[in-house]
């Protein structure tokens, strides 16, 4: 086992923990999936590109041995999460979710929680101007929506777009003027979104709020049973701390 830290990252949490980590003189190594034409990148050490599913992470660990693993991807990124489950448990390496809390709901919102991306499609079928900012993978659940769509992501979506759509490129964070204007200026009258908490994507609900525009969310996957898991990079860093490798004991007895 070596001293290193693997974070999957992709998000802010995961860019924050990985800055406070190279802070404290830990060797970490962020991992990115390469799907951002132009991530942001974190502190430190980078890999990008996928591991090639639960075996080949697990192939990953066995050969590099990191002290620990923390899973710090998004809340939806649901499949590598489950392959670092799979992977950690095989290879024995400590493996700590980090995953920050979901949205919740203010005095004057009208949301409707929904299972998935096509369950969101048809509860907006009737609306005639849709703010669909569930990222770009999975808008082809939208393509048949008859009305004017506003799609937002960071990158361009490869599946089809329906037929009024109008693609807005941008990364967050958004301020609340901009997302009131946004909203006004395409007589947005419902918000679509995936529940992905945080600070960064939340002005166009406190908008939608204001503007009395209800809001559909789709629910987050389950977290992967048996993982302990934290909501700040507070938590993280403190789990990783206590992970840390000790000096072999006098006389060489082995390292944790
Ligand atoms: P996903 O469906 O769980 O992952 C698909 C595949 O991408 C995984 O099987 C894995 O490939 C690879 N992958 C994902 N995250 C990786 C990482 N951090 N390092 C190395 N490989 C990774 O994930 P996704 O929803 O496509 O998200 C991809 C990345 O974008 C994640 O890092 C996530 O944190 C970030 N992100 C996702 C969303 C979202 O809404 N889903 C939003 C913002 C940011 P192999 O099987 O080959 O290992």
């Amino acid at each position: 086992m070596n001293d290193q830290v693997l974070v999957l990252g992709g998000t802010g949490e995961a860019r924050r923990l990985a800055a406070a980590l190279v802070a404290r003189g830990v060797d970490v190594l962020s991992s990115l999936a390469g799907r951002v034409a132009d991530p942001a990148l974190p502190e430190g050490a980078v890999r990008i590109g996928g591991f090639g599913g639960a075996e080949g992470l697990a192939a990953w660990l066995a050969e590099h041995r990191p002290r620990a693993v923390v899973d710090a991807t998004h809340p939806f990124a649901a499949t590598i999460t489950a392959s670092a489950a799979t992977a950690a448990a095989a290879q024995r390496t400590p493996l700590l979710r980090l995953q920050r809390p979901g949205w919740t709901p203010q005095p004057g919102d009208e949301w409707r929680f929904v299972d998935s991306l096509t369950e969101a499609a048809r509860a907006v079928a009737g609306f005639r101007s849709v703010f669909l900012t569930t990222g770009r993978q999975g808008v082809g659940a939208f393509a048949e929506l008859p009305g004017r769509v506003l799609v937002r992501s960071v990158d361009p979506p490869d599946e089809p777009l329906p037929a009024g759509a109008t693609l807005l490129l941008a990364r967050g964070p958004f301020s609340l003027a901009d997302e009131l204007a946004l909203l006004r200026e395409h007589a947005v009258d419902v918000v679509v979104t995936k529940d992905s908490g945080g600070h960064m994507t939340e002005a166009k609900l406190t908008a939608a709020r204001e503007l009395g525009i209800p809001v559909v969310l789709v629910r987050r996957p389950p977290l992967p049973p048996g993982v302990p898991t934290v909501a700040t990079v507070e938590e993280a860093l403190a789990w990783v701390e206590r992970s840390e490798v000790r000096p072999p004991a006098a006389g060489g007895g082995p390292r944790r």
